[in-house]
C-alpha cells in the first residue's frame, strides 16, 4: 500500500508560490470569521502563520460568535472594495441561522481564493475560469502529484457539500472519470464505495470507510478532519482496515490538509497579480 503523503507537495507548492510573491506586490488576504469554534480559530491561525512564511500578509477580521448576517455581508463586501486586499475567505461555522452560501455570494469573484461564492463553483460546472474550493483542487493536486490515472476510470466520492463533494465531481468529471457521487440517503454505501477505482471520502465521520468499503487496489483520498478530543485529527477513513485493502491511501493529518492551505495561499498570490 503506497501512502500518499501531502507534506512534499505543500511544501513544493509554497517553494513556488514565494518565487511569485517575491516577484509582485506583497498579496494580502483577509479572512472573516464568526464563531468561537476552537477546532476554526486553530485552522485560521495557520493560515495566517504559513500565510506570514511565504510573505503574504493575512489579517483575520474577527466578527465574533454573535455576528449579524448584515455585518458579514457588509464585512464582506467592503474587503472586495478594497484594492489593497486581493484575498477574502470566510471561515466556517456561521453563528446559528446564517448561510454561508447566501453570505459568500458578496465575496468579490476575483478575490474569492476559496471559490466559495456561487458564481465561482456554476463557473467550475460551466468550465469556465474560476477560483476552485482549495479542498477539492487538493484532492485533485494529490491525485496529480502520484500519477493516479483518472480518464475513463470509476471515482465515487462520498459526500455532496457545496465546499468539497460538489466541486469535486465536477473536477473529477473535468478530467474524464465516471463519476458517482454518495451521501447520507446512498442505500448501501459499501455497494457503491467498493466499486470505485478511485475513492474520495468527504463526510465528517471517524472511521466510516472500512475495509469491506474499498476494492482491492483501490486509490482512497480521505478528506475527513474530526477532531480527536486530545488535540488531534482522525479521517473518515479507518486507515489500518483500509492499508490492508487498499492501493494507495492518504494519511490524517498529513494528507489533504497541508495541501489544502498551500493552494490557498496559492490562490491568493495568484488573485494579487490578477490583471
Ligand atoms: P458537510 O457536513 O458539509 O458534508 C458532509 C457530507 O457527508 C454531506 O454531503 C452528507 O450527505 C454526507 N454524509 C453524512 N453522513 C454520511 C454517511 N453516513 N454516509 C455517506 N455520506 C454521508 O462537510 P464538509 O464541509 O464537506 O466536510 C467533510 C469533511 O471534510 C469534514 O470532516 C471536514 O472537517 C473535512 N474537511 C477537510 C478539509 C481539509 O483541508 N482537509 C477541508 C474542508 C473540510
Amino acid at each position: 500500500m503506497r501512502k500518499l503523503t501531502g507534506k512534499e507537495l505543500a511544501a513544493a507548492i509554497k517553494t513556488q508560490t514565494a518565487a511569485e510573491v517575491a516577484a509582485g506586490p506583497q498579496p494580502r488576504l483577509a479572512v472573516v470569521v464568526a464563531t468561537d469554534d476552537e477546532a476554526s480559530l486553530w485552522y485560521v491561525r495557520s493560515i495566517a502563520k504559513a500565510a506570514a512564511g511565504l510573505g503574504i500578509a493575512a489579517d483575520l477580521v474577527d466578527l465574533g460568535p454573535g455576528a449579524r448576517a448584515e455585518q458579514i455581508r457588509e464585512t464582506l463586501a467592503r474587503l472586495g472594495a478594497d484594492a489593497g486586499v486581493h484575498g477574502v475567505m470566510l471561515q466556517t461555522p456561521l453563528p446559528a441561522g446564517i448561510s454561508a452560501q447566501e453570505m459568500a455570494a458578496a465575496i468579490d469573484p476575483r478575490k474569492d481564493i476559496d471559490g466559495a461564492n456561487p458564481l465561482s463553483l456554476g463557473r467550475l460546472a460551466a468550465g469556465l475560469p474560476a477560483f476552485v474550493p482549495a479542498t477539492a483542487a487538493a484532492v485533485m493536486a494529490l491525485l496529480d502529484h502520484y500519477g493516479v490515472e483518472l480518464a475513463g476510470r470509476r471515482a465515487v466520492v462520498v459526500g455532496r457539500s457545496t465546499v468539497v463533494g460538489k466541486p469535486l465531481a465536477h473536477l473529477l468529471l473535468d478530467r474524464h472519470a465516471t463519476v458517482t457521487v454518495s451521501h447520507s440517503r446512498t442505500r448501501d454505501l459499501a455497494a457503491v464505495t467498493s466499486a470505485a477505482e478511485v475513492l474520495v471520502v468527504a463526510v465528517g465521520r471517524t472511521g466510516l470507510i472500512g475495509a469491506e468499503h474499498v476494492a482491492p487496489g483501490a486509490v482512497v483520498i480521505d478528506v475527513g478532519t474530526n477532531p480527536t478530543g486530545d488535540g488531534g485529527l482522525a479521517g473518515d477513513v479507518d486507515f489500518d482496515a483500509v492499508a490492508g485493502v487498499a492501493g494507495a491511501l492518504t494519511p490524517v493529518p498529513g494528507g489533504v490538509g497541508p495541501v489544502t492551505t498551500a493552494l490557498l495561499l496559492r490562490h491568493t498570490a495568484r488573485a494579487a497579480n490578477l490583471p
